[in-house]
Formats: structure tokens, sequence, C-alpha cells
């Protein structure tokens, strides 16, 4: 880190700065400028480094702190300069190969899982999604079919053939998630839950983390650090867009976010049109921005009769739509020198 001390700072100040960091282990180099003094620390312990920078901060004398290294190590670039591939089951997102998640917001009936499963496999769909234990902001929303959704997302993925995902909302949720489903996928909701976290990367399942809407990106890869110090680097992050000031769309989907976020890090990024923009309209002109914006892939809400969908129905494609999107991101995907 480097400690920039205010200008005309005392002797003495930077002395009590020099001195503490000595205490804490840290190696210094004091440069004294005409003006004002910068020290640069070299520290030995990685856990104690912000509680440390936040110590000095409060010295006298003392105008600001930089951290060097950044907040996140293992899912990092620096970590690791080539993307990393993830893997759901036969699917597979990253390193030039793009795939795409799609299925109902909610699993509903036996009739309409099977329904959407087999359209999205026909238009060549290569995870099944589908929501059971469901996040919904009010309580007095349908709230899911919760284990009953569980066990039916697994036997209809396997009639299909194609692997799954769901949201789990709390630790006691993972176990029969697992029993039935290959992915764990962590909402926007839950996004800081850090034991949830935690305990969903010590599986060893892939997980897809989704950007909370108020979260920075920088808050999105500490998040998917917390995964990843589980020992588990099978990691999707998924852009669903962000609050801002305008509600035109239902979130705003930070594309610029996504592409600054696949700078820092060798995961895969997935993007969420569907709850982005809240609307069917928008889903396809955002799905088809985000894959020549650099997505490793995408994950639409699809609905055999979006008028009739307990949840979400507005920003659902019909069959039909989505078969048309597939289409267009097939002959994008080879324009951009990837595979699906
Ligand atoms: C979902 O994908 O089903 C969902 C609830 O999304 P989010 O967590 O992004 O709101
Ligand atoms: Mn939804």
């Amino acid at each position: 880190m480097i400690i920039v001390m205010v200008p005309g700072a005392k002797e003495a100040d930077i002395k009590r700065v020099l001195a503490r960091l000595e205490q804490r282990g840290y190696g210094h180099h004091v440069s004294a400028g005409v003006e004002r003094t910068i020290i640069g620390a070299i520290g030995a312990n990685e856990r104690e480094k912000q509680q440390v920078a936040e110590q000095l901060m409060g010295l006298p004398g003392v105008e600001r702190v930089v951290p060097i290294l950044k907040p996140y190590k293992l899912v990092s670039r620096d970590h690791h300069p080539e993307g990393t591939v993830v893997t759901i089951g036969t699917a597979r997102f990253g390193a030039g190969k793009v795939g795409v998640i799609a299925g109902p917001c909610t699993i509903e009936s036996e009739k309409q899982l099977r329904e959407a499963a087999l359209a999205v496999k026909n238009a060549g769909a290569v995870v099944l999604r589908g929501g059971a234990f469901k996040p919904r902001s009010s309580p007095y929303d349908f709230q899911g079919l919760r284990e009953e959704g569980v066990e039916l997302l697994g036997a209809i993925g396997q009639e299909v053939e194609l692997p799954t995902i769901t949201e789990v909302m709390e630790p006691r949720q993972i176990e029969v998630v697992l029993q039935h489903v290959d992915a764990l996928q962590i909402g926007a909701r839950n996004m800081s839950n850090f034991d949830l976290l935690r305990e969903a990367g010590a599986t060893g399942r892939t997980i897809m983390l989704k950007r909370g809407y108020a979260a920075t990106v920088e808050e999105w890869l500490k998040a998917a650090e917390y995964v990843a110090t589980s020992g588990n680097l099978n990691i999707l992050l998924c852009e669903r867009g962000i609050r801002s000031f305008d509600s035109i769309t239902r979130f705003t989907l930070d594309l610029g976010g996504m592409a600054a976020a696949k700078l820092e890090t060798h995961l895969p990024i997935i993007v969420d049109p569907s709850h982005a923009t809240g609307t069917h309209k928008l889903v396809s002109p955002m799905a088809l921005a985000a894959v020549a914006g650099g997505a490793d892939g995408l994950m639409i809400e699809v609905h055999p009769h979006p008028d009739q969908a307990r949840c979400d129905g507005p920003q659902s494609l019909t069959p039909k739509r989505f078969a048309s999107l597939m289409d267009q991101v097939r002959s994008l995907v080879q324009v951009m020198g990837e595979t699906m």
C-alpha cells in the first residue's frame, strides 16, 4: 500500500507511521518530496491488510492510504490470465464458448416445464433453468413449488437431456437441490449472503452468481472470491441489471460493467437481459448486444404461454421468439469467431 502524508506533515507524524508499519511487520520506503512525503509499504499478512490500512488512516498527518493489490485474488486475471471454461454437465461457457441457459422464470407445473424444456432444447439452449425457491419481492406473490419444483426440474432435465440450474436462497436448500439439479444459482438479492456463498462453494458444483442490483463490479467480484475461497472456481458470473435513476426498463443492463468485469476476471460472464429489461420486446436486442460485447453466455426466460405465467410473464419469450433469437445469436457467435 501507499501512504500519502498531508502537505508539510510533521517529522513526528512520519516516524509514528513508520513505527506502526514496523510493528505490524511491514517493510517501508520513504519518498520525501518538496511538499509531501509518500511512504510505500510492503506487508506480510494478506488478511490484515485492510485492517492495517484503516488504522493508518486514523493516524495524525496521514491524508490517504492507497491499496496496490486488488481486493480479490483467486478470481482475478492477475492470478490466471487465460479465460476459464466452466461447465454445467455437458454445457461449456468461456474461452470462446458461448452457451445459452433458458427456461421459465418459475416452475409452475409438469406440463408447463416440459413444454418450455422441449422448446428451449430444440432451439439450442444448453442448460434448462427454472425457479423452485423464488425470491419474490412481496410475500403475497407465488413463492414457487419448492421441493416439488426441484424434483420436476431434475426429471424433465433428464427427459430432454439438458443439465439444469435453479436458485437456492439459503444453505438448508442446497442439499435437496443437489439431489436433483446440476448447478446452483445465487440470486441478485443474495449476492452478499456470505455464508450462503461459502456453503454453496464448498459443494464443488458450478455456482452461477448474479450481480446484486445495487452492487459495484468490485463488490460482485469480491462475492465471487468468497465462493472461490471454498476451493471452488466453477463460477459463472451473471450480469442482470442494476438500479439506476431511469425506470423505463425494469433495471439498467450494465454491459459496460460486464465488459469491464471481463478484463478483471478469468471467470465466464453470462448476461440476463430478461430481468434487466423486464419486457420481451427488449430481450433480443440486449441479448445480441451482450454477445457482441463479449458475454460468454445468456440466460433467457422462456414460457410456453407468457400471458398465463405466474411470474415474469411480460419479460418471457414465447418458444417462437426464442427460436428466432437463437438463430440470430448463432450467426453473431460465428461472426465473433466463437462457437456455441
Ligand atoms: C431469477 O433468475 O430467477 C431471478 C430471480 O433473478 P435475479 O436474482 O437476478 O432477480
Ligand atoms: Mn424471473
